[in-house]
């Protein structure tokens, strides 16, 4: 079984999937880490972001694997640990240059459906409903105001990172939501047999009810 979760940045939908997925014994495959992976070695390489056929080439040459353990998931490039190194400002700034490169988003598309067919998976990111997983046996689509997208992501800071204001947050994230709805290749869009949650005003615990009341299944242990 394959659920897909879209949305935009701060909509909640990386916890929510997260968690979602430890309830119901599902696999967790977060697809922006894919990609967050990918330009992480790409700045490291010095591989010039705009240039198709060489970010192709380092695709190719990259191994990106999720690993457990207990409840925390982390992900390696080449067998090096990146969980945190990709969530620094510089690498969030150039996400865009590797997931608008078609031949980059061709060869993860299909990494993706690879690690989905490992087993029953929770799917998150920006395409999985339209592009990756069109069969997807349930498709969520999370969304939320920008005021309070920023404010969780704000709140997700450590104190080291707050010399970034709060209006520098939602000036990012403006700019990022633009250029994922506005590209060219899988922009993120609602899939029309998508539920839409806006999750505003809900509490994570809240959104996650609503979508197990909706596929109707509360993992190996739980009843609706
Ligand atoms: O979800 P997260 O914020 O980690 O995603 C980082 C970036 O990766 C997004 O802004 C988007 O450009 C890209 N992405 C994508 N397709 C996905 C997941 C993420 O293009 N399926």
């Amino acid at each position: 079984m394959i659920i897909a979760i879209d949305g935009p940045a701060g909509s909640g939908k990386s916890t929510v999937a997260r968690m979602l997925a430890n309830r119901l014994g599902f696999k967790y495959l977060d697809t922006g880490a894919m990609y967050r992976a990918l330009t992480w070695k790409a700045m490291q390489r010095r591989v010039d972001l705009k240039d198709e056929t060489a970010l192709c080439q380092l695709t190719d040459q990259t191994t990106i694997e999720f690993r457990s353990k207990g409840k925390s998931l982390s992900i390696f490039v080449d067998g090096e640990n990146v969980t945190e190194e990709i969530r620094l400002p510089s690498v969030t700034n150039n996400v865009h240059y590797i997931s608008n490169t078609p031949g980059v988003r061709q060869r993860m598309v299909k990494l993706q459906r690879k690690l989905a067919s490992e087993g029953n998976t929770i799917a998150e990111g920006r395409d999985m409903g339209t592009v990756v997983f069109p069969h997807a046996e349930k498709k969520f689509f999370l969304d939320a105001e920008i005021e309070e997208r920023a404010r969780r992501r704000y709140g997700e800071f450590r104190p080291s990172d707050k010399e970034i204001s709060y209006a520098d947050v939602i000036k990012d994230m403006e700019i990022r939501d633009k250029r994922d709805t506005t590209r060219n290749n899988s922009p993120l869009i609602k899939s029309g047999d998508a539920i839409c949650i806006n999750t505003t005003e809900m509490t994570i615990e809240e959104v996650i009810n609503l979508i197990i009341k909706q596929i109707g299944y509360a993992g190996k242990n739980g009843s609706v």
